[in-house]
């Protein structure tokens, strides 16, 4: 499949490695919104969060503890945001599940 995180989760395409499990990983975003901006995806191909079910409750919960952690290690004691852009209206450019970790600086609300 031609999908730009399989190719990153298989290491074809190659990223810096900030947290990896057998089902998981995070890398850096290419065109980071905040002083920290972490992707945070599933190895296996979701095509968005509305192409999961109570089957990837285990997985999605992974997806959040992660974060979690991550952000812990990335010194986010101050916050920090998570997002998930889903379809179209959602604002999701790219068609491989993903969680958006930012912080580093004060999230405005509502988003854009
Ligand atoms: P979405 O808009 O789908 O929620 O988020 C896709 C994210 O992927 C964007 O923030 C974009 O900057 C990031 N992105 C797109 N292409 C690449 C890439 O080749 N490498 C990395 N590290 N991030 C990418
Ligand atoms: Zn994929």
């Amino acid at each position: 499949m031609d999908c730009l995180f399989c190719k990153i989760a298989s290491g074809s395409i190659p990223v810096t490695h900030l947290f990896e499990t057998d089902q998981l990983l995070a890398f850096p975003d290419i065109n980071p919104q905040a002083p920290t901006h972490i992707l945070i995806i599933p190895k296996l191909h979701f095509s968005s969060l509305a192409h999961t079910t109570s089957e990837q409750a285990g997985l999605l919960g992974q997806l959040l503890t992660a974060a979690a952690e991550i952000a812990q290690q990335q010194q986010l004691a101050a916050g920090y945001r998570l997002v998930i852009n889903t379809g179209p209206d959602g604002g999701q450019t790219v068609g491989h599940l993903h969680v958006h970790l930012l912080g580093g600086r004060h999230m405005s609300w509502p988003p854009g």
